[in-house]
Formats: C-alpha cells, structure tokens, sequence
C-alpha cells in the first residue's frame, strides 16, 4: 500500500519539466541570443540606457523651454517624438490594441494617450503572463479528466502521482480532481470529529462475534457518551472525571477490542486448499447498488452474513480534514458490487462489524494497512479473517504489487488509476468515479482465488506459502489506529527529512509554524498540507523574512489560512529572529554572504539625530567591530552583545538600565526560584519608556524607497503598527501570567485540601469502598452536571465535609501571599501517570493521583512538560486547552 505521508510534500514543483525541454527543443530562442538569459539580459540593459537617457532629457519647466527657443532642438525633437510614437505604435498594433497614438485628429491630448499606453501594457503584460504559466505547464485552457457537470478543477500536479516510466503516452501525470465548492462533509457528521491532542480511543460500543466480552469502559454508556469536555463543568472537574475513568480503564483504552478473537484465529482447513477460481461477472452484468439509507446498508449487512467472502475496499480524503475522512466503502460478492456513502452513514457503518468481525467469512482486501487503519478511526469496524492480495501479491514475488498490475496480470483489465486520488467528498458520486471505484473491488475475489492456486502451486502445493500471507494479513488487521500526537519535539523529526541544517533562529521559526500549523489544522479540522505545506513552512524558516509581504512571497500559492494570520506569522517570525545565533552560526552566514549588515539610514527611527555616523563607516565593518560601545548609555556586556549583532548592527544596545532588559534566555529562567520569578514577572511588566525610540529590528527599507516620500511614510506607519502588535502582545502575555498565577494559587489550594483528604483517608479503612459506591451512583446518578462542589461531594464520604471545610481555608487566604507562597518543587513530583507506561494499580481512587492532575497544569502552555507528551500520554492539558475551540466547532 502506498504511504500517504508525502500527500503534500511536493505540489509546488509545477515547473519541473516543461520549461526545460522547451529551450532544448528550439535551440536558438531569439535570432542573435543563445537562450532566455542573453534575451533578456540585453533586453533589460536596454530598458534600463533608455530610462536613464530619458531622465537626462532637460525638464519641463524651465529648461525645456529655454532649449526650445532654438529650432534645430525643436526639429530633432520633433522627428524623434514622431519616430518613437510610430515605434509604439506599431508594437501596440502587433499586440492587437488600439494604436492611434499618432493621429492628433482622434486624440484629445497627452493623458489621453497615457492612457493608450498604460491599457496596451495591460494587454502585453497579461498576455506574458499567460504564456509563463503555460510554460510552467499550467494550461489555462486545457479542461482537465472531470466528470461532466463539474467545474474545472484546480489542477495540482505533484510527485507522487506521476506515472513511472514506461507507463505510456496517454498523460505523463496524474491530476488531483479538487473540486470547488464541495460542502464540508463533516458539518453534517452527527459525531463531533475529536482532532484533540490526545491519544486515540477505539469507537465500538457493541462488540459481534465475541469471544471475549468488550470491557466495561467501551459499553457504559455514560461513561462513552458524556464526555467530560463535552460537560458543562469547570474544566478542572471535567479533567478529574475524564482523569478518573481513564485511570481506570487505560489498559482496556488502548488495546484491540478483537485481540483475543485475532490471537486465537486459526485458518480454517479449507481456506488453505486449492481453490477451482470462480471467474468474475462482467462489470456491465454486474448489479450495482449504491447505498445511503440505514435500511439498505441493514439488508446489506444481512447479506454478507450469509456470505463465506467478500471484497473490501475504502476511497479516502485527506485534504480539508486534520485526520482524514473515509468516504466510500466498495463491496464485491460474487454477485454484486456495492458502494456505501460512508460520509453520509458514517455512525451507523459500525453495524457491519456483524459480518467484518464473523471469523467464518472471509474479507479480501488489497493493500489493507490504511483502510484497516480508517475503519477502525472513522467507524469502529474490525476486520477478523482478512486476506490481503497485497500480501499474496508480495508471496509470489510478482513484479509489482499494485492492484493495477494484479488486475492486468489476471484479469487482463487496465485499469485507470486516475481518479484514485479524485475528491471522493463530491456528491452525487460521477458516474465515471462510481465506476472507477467498482473496479476496485469487483474483480478481488477473482483475484483471491487466483493468488491462492499460485501460492500453493509455488510451493508444491504445501499450504506454508499460503498461511504465512494469512498470517500476514492477519498481522495487518491487529493494527491499531494511532491519532497524530504533537510533541515538543515533532518538528524535529519533520525537520529531519528535510535533510537541510538549520540555523538556531531558522530552527526556532521552523518549531514555532510546525505549532501553529499543527494547532491551527486541528482546529480548523485541516489538514496541515492544507494550513502550510511543508515546503513553504521550510522556505519561510530558511528565508525568515522580516515583514509579512515577505511571508506571502515564500508561498506559492498563498494558502488562505497562511493569508488570514499572516500577521500572526510575521510575530513568529520575528519571535525566531530574536533567537541568538551561535557564533559558529554567525561565522557561517559571514561567509556565505547571508547577512549584509544593515545600513544605518535603514535603522534609524526617531528623534535621535544619528545622521553623524555616516553609512561608509559602518558598512564595512564586521559585527564584532561595530562601534556599540560608544557612548555612555550603552552596555558592554560581550555576551549580550554577541546575541544582539546581528539584529542592531551597531547602534542598538542594550539599556543599561536594566529594569528594562529584555529577559534572557529560557534557560536561565529554569534556574530561578519561584520568588525570583515573581519578581521577574513583575519587572517584565515594566514597559521601557524609551522603547519607542529604540529602532525597530525587523522593518527593512528599501533603499530606493527613501527616495519616496509616500513609500517612508508607509514603511513608518507599518513601524508603528508592528510595534504597537507587539506591546499589545506583550500585554497579553502579562495577563496570561497573571492568570497562571492566579491558576497557581487555586492549585494549592487544592493540594492542601486533598492532603486533608489524604489523612482523612489514612484514618478510614473502608473509605475505598465507600468513595467507589459513591462514585459508581454518582455514574448512574446522571448528576454529571452538577457544579463542582457538588461533584466533589459526592465523591468524598460524608465525613470528610468537615474536613472539607477546614481544608478550604488556604483558599480563603489566598489573598496573603506570604501565607501561601511556598515555592513548590515539582523535581518531586511524579508524572508517571502521564507518560507512557500503564500504571498497574489505577483502579483505586487516589486523590494525591488527582493532584497531579492539577499540577500538571501549571505548566505554561508555551512550555508544555515533555514527558507528559509521550505517546501515551493523557494530555489534559491539551485536551483542555483545546476545549476552547470544541465548544463552538466547526464555525464554518
Ligand atoms: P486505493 O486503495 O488505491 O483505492 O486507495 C484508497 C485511498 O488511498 C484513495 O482514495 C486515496 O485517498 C489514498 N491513496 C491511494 N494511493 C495514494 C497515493 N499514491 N498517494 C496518496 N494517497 C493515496
Ligand atoms: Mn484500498
Ligand atoms: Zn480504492
């Protein structure tokens, strides 16, 4: 089965092939230039004499006038104008636009032939540009493979659906069928999809033809169907609950619902003799139902029952969704075909776990890793007894293991594989997709056979070959669907296969849109190749453009999200360009010539009178030679200064007044008591009043635009709007510390009453049992949706109210810091719960166990703790943090 993991990687290289041969082709391009290159480097050295000789002209005014008087200029005048005006003329009539610029009778003046002009280099500028894109290979004409009826696609040509070669003249490439308009299928889904950052939990809640009773967790319905987040509870409730049932059923969670069944599968005496191949229907004879009611997919479901096999097949999209949507299911008897719109009857699906689950029937797939994988993700469904023809496919060493080359190979039927990557959300399905997807599955059965004679006859008609393909197929169907978990380290490992090394601030701006892409495509239920492909997520990391137009320009074309937030980018971007380089970085980039070092007319903003520093000074000097110690007010921390020079160059340093520094590195940070950082907070809330002068590190004048007066002012007011996004970021952030802080206050709060609760519990021998009865009536009880207190009552035996009550009075406290401010050291704490391991005595209630809970969460967002994102983890926080968006999701 193909990976579907580079889906995206790679459809920005449009150009690849036809630019190229096109100069090979024709040899010489112009009469006198050997390629593009020599064209139009004459072209523009030509342009470039005329606009200077034309500034050379004298000017209207006086000048002009004076050289009139004489009539030897006014005749050669004359006879040029003429000569220039019949030149462009005729290069308007060979353009086809109107070309009166010479007649004086049809023309009332200057602007009027201006405008001639201006509306002729619209025409030839956009016929340019037309032919370019044509070159790229984008063919504005040309209608792309779409079934009738349908708008012209977007046509979106990338590697991995290119033809290998040899595969023929027909079409060198496969075109992505991506239809506009296509309704989000997901605003119709009765379930909301859970792209939260937390592992994935099986979906079935009626488990058919067990051997084994499906666990507890997976039948309560209370438990499935309230989910906490989903309860109108303060989240720190609804993190114990989520906590509390998770803890207790983790083992069950995350394992196979059919493990056991799979484990104890025996292939069947008569699945591994010889087989006489029952030859397939012809399509056209073929009955074709298309099934979209729950009725029909019941009949159905009734009708497999009865079978002893039947081919499967799933048709996916993966673009507009951040997990995938699974939107058909093919099924080949041997008598019918069916197609089910698995979008549409995408809660009811887990009905044919009857059948998919019956070890007596067999299911044929071809190349089962993804779908094995979908059904599991989308509807629940498991497959016992699967046999996949990829596997046999691989048994018998065929030369390729496609299903293309299968159904050549067997049944002598070319398939096209163009709509295999089709939007399969469009509804009504395309006659020519519903036929493309039949193809799928009609002929497996046959093909089952087929391989199944092969593989025994290969071995001497010994089953051995034979059993280690349903061995492997059975392999496949224990795979468990594993949702995309974000770690602090997940830019890494797609940092990695990019094979290209990375500077600190590159790096950092690289994890910073990996976050915001991978935060915003949960959010938005996008795919992350549809928020920023991989590709311009590199090209902005490598380029770190330093305004936001710059961002726009990494991206061809800009994707809409990327549009929307770019001014979000801009200050990640930015955020990464603070990042001190490395020395051996800086010394790097010296000598590849990466960064010029900003000309001081470029920096300077305010109301300082820089001006005697002149530009030639400071030009050819290396960042370590700036004259940044000059005057009084400047620091002369080396170290400080090695971090700043590659953004000031020269004249910006760091206030000695140190209530104003910046704060340092991360690092640093972590070695502080929580009193020093306190008293950090507080300083960092301190607004440096001459921030306003100090110049902006990040705008970049053109040098041509100081010439402008409107292009100054326009750069100076985007100055000022940058700064004024970061003070108001700035701002925020120190509300959001605050709001840790207060967070904080309540969390110790509740540690010292469950310490209460602790003691309390150590008195009472019995107080399990009691706190389990009263949380199973609190199960039943469907009182769920009481308010906290409530909640917390219910759980604890009577008794401990009263302690309760003496327990809460640090909360009451709060206000006196001194009381309650005791630095707490969470090197002790143990996180274990968090992280990968199944801790194996969760069953008990364990209120220390939910503290942790509630420590956990005093991690800033920013700098989530890297152990409780482990694979495993359960993530409260995330969940929590992602709560926000669940409530009013989706907002199309
Ligand atoms: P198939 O099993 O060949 O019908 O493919 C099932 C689904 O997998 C298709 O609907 C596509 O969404 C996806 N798919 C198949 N081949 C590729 C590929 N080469 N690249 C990306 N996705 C693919
Ligand atoms: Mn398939
Ligand atoms: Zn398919």
């Amino acid at each position: 089965m193909k990976s579907t993991k580079n889906r995206y990687s790679a459809n920005s290289c449009r150009q690849d092939s036809n630019s190229e041969t096109n100069e090979e082709e024709n040899g010489e391009l112009c009469p006198g230039f050997k390629d593009v290159d020599a064209f139009v480097k004459y072209g523009l050295g030509a342009v470039l004499s005329a606009t200077k000789a034309s500034a050379g002209l004298p000017q209207a005014g006086d000048e002009y006038d004076f050289y009139r008087s004489f009539p030897g200029f006014q005749e050669f005048c004359e006879s040029q104008g003429d000569g220039l005006l019949h030149c462009m003329s005729q290069i308007m009539q060979h353009h086809g636009c109107r070309s009166h610029v010479r007649d004086q009778n049809k023309l009332t003046g200057l602007e009027e032939r201006f405008d001639l002009v201006v509306d002729s280099n619209d025409v030839i500028l956009e016929r340019a540009g037309i032919l370019l894109d044509e070159a790229d290979g984008v063919n504005r004409n040309q209608q792309p493979v779409m079934p009738a009826g349908f708008q012209p696609p977007k046509i979106v040509v990338s590697s991995w659906n290119r033809k290998g070669p040899g595969s023929g003249s027909r079409s060198e490439t496969f075109r992505l069928l991506h239809a506009k308009n296509v309704t989000r299928p997901q605003l119709k889904f009765k379930e909301r999809i859970d792209n939260s950052n937390t592992p994935f939990i099986p979906k079935i809640f009626i488990k058919p033809n067990a051997r084994k009773p499906l666990p507890a967790y997976f039948t309560n319905k209370q438990i499935r169907k309230e989910r906490p987040e989903d309860l109108d509870v303060p989240a720190a409730l609804a993190d114990l609950i989520h906590q509390q049932r998770t803890q207790e059923h983790v083992d069950d969670m995350f394992a196979h619902p059919y493990q056991y069944e799979l484990d104890h599968l025996s292939t069947q005496e008569k699945l591994l003799s010889k087989p006489e191949p029952q030859m397939y229907k012809p399509m056209a004879e073929t009955k074709f139902s298309f099934i979209d009611s729950l009725e029909d997919l019941v009949a159905l479901n009734e009708k497999l029952c009865k079978l002893s096999e039947f081919a499967v097949d799933l048709e996916h999209h993966s673009y507009r969704s951040f997990l995938g949507l699974t939107c058909l299911m093919q099924i080949s008897t041997r008598e019918e075909d069916f197609i089910i719109d698995t979008l549409e009857l995408r809660s009811e699906m887990y009905i044919l776990n009857e059948a998919f689950t019956d070890p007596s029937i067999v299911k044929v797939f071809h190349g089962a890793d993804s779908d094995i994988e979908w059904l599991q993700r989308d509807f629940g469904l498991y497959v016992v007894n699967l046999f996949d023809t990829h596997q046999a496919s691989r048994a018998l060493n065929l030369a390729r293991h496609s299903l293309d080359h299968l159904l050549k190979h067997f049944c002598s039927v070319d398939s096209d594989k163009r709509y295999q990557l089709a939007d399969w959300r469009i509804r009504p399905l395309p006659d020519e997709m519903v036929q493309y997807a039949r193809t799928d599955t009609h002929y497996l059965l046959y093909i089952y056979d087929c391989v199944k004679v092969q593989l025994l006859d290969f071995n001497h008609s010994q089953p051995g070959l034979l059993q280690s393909v349903w061995n492997k197929s059975k392999d496949i169907s224990l795979k468990k669907y594993v949702k995309p978990i974000y770690t602090e380290e997940s830019y890494l490992e797609l940092q990695r296969k990019q094979k290209k090394s990375l500077n600190t601030q590159q790096l950092t701006a690289f994890r910073l849109l990996f976050a915001w892409r991978d935060k915003l495509a949960r959010q938005e239920d996008e795919s992350t190749g549809f928020v920023l492909p991989t590709h311009m997520m590199n090209k902005i990391s490598e380029e770190l453009p330093k305004e936001p137009q710059g961002i726009i320009a990494c991206c061809n074309p800009v994707p809409p999200l990327v549009r929307q937030q770019v001014n979000e980018l801009h200050l990640l971007v930015q955020q990464a360009r603070e990042m001190p380089l490395l020395k051996a970085e800086i010394a790097a980039q010296k000598t590849k010539g990466l960064t010029p070092i900003k000309k001081p007319e470029v920096m300077l903003f305010g109301p300082h009178d820089t001006s005697r520093v002149s530009e030639s000074d400071l030009l050819h000097l290396s960042p370590g030679e700036l004259p940044v110690k000059q005057g009084m007010l400047f620091s002369e921390d080396e170290h400080k200064m090695d971090i700043d020079v590659q953004k000031t160059s020269g004249l910006l340093a760091p206030a000695k007044i140190t209530l104003f520094q910046e704060v340092e590195t991360k690092d640093a940070q972590k070695s502080l008591s929580v009193a020093q950082m306190k008293a950090r907070q507080i300083t960092e809330s301190f607004q440096n009043p001459f921030r306003m002068y100090l110049p902006s590190k990040d705008v970049h004048v053109n040098k041509n635009a100081k010439f402008d007066p409107s292009s100054k002012i326009f750069e100076i007011s985007k100055r000022w709007k940058l700064q004024s996004i970061e003070q108001q970021q700035k701002e925020m952030e120190a509300k959001k510390k605050a709001k840790e802080e207060a967070k904080e206050q309540a969390r110790k709060a509740t540690e010292e009453r469950n310490k209460a609760k602790q003691s309390y519990q150590e008195s009472l021998q019995n107080v399990v049992t009691v706190r389990q009865q009263a949380a199973e009536s609190a199960k039943s009880g469907g009182k769920k949706r009481e308010r906290v207190d409530g909640e917390v009552g219910e759980l604890t035996p009577k008794p401990s109210k009263k302690l309760m009550k003496s327990a809460e009075k640090p909360q009451k406290t709060e206000a006196t810091p001194q009381e309650s401010f005791k630095p707490f050291d969470y090197s002790q704490s143990d996180l274990k719960v968090f992280a990968g391991t199944k801790s194996k005595d969760s069953t008990q209630f364990d209120p220390n166990r939910q503290d942790e809970g509630f420590k956990k969460k005093k991690f800033p967002k920013g700098q989530k703790n890297n152990s409780a994102a482990g694979n495993r983890s359960m993530s409260f926080l995330a969940g929590k943090s992602d709560r926000g968006f669940r409530h009013n999701w989706p907002k199309r």
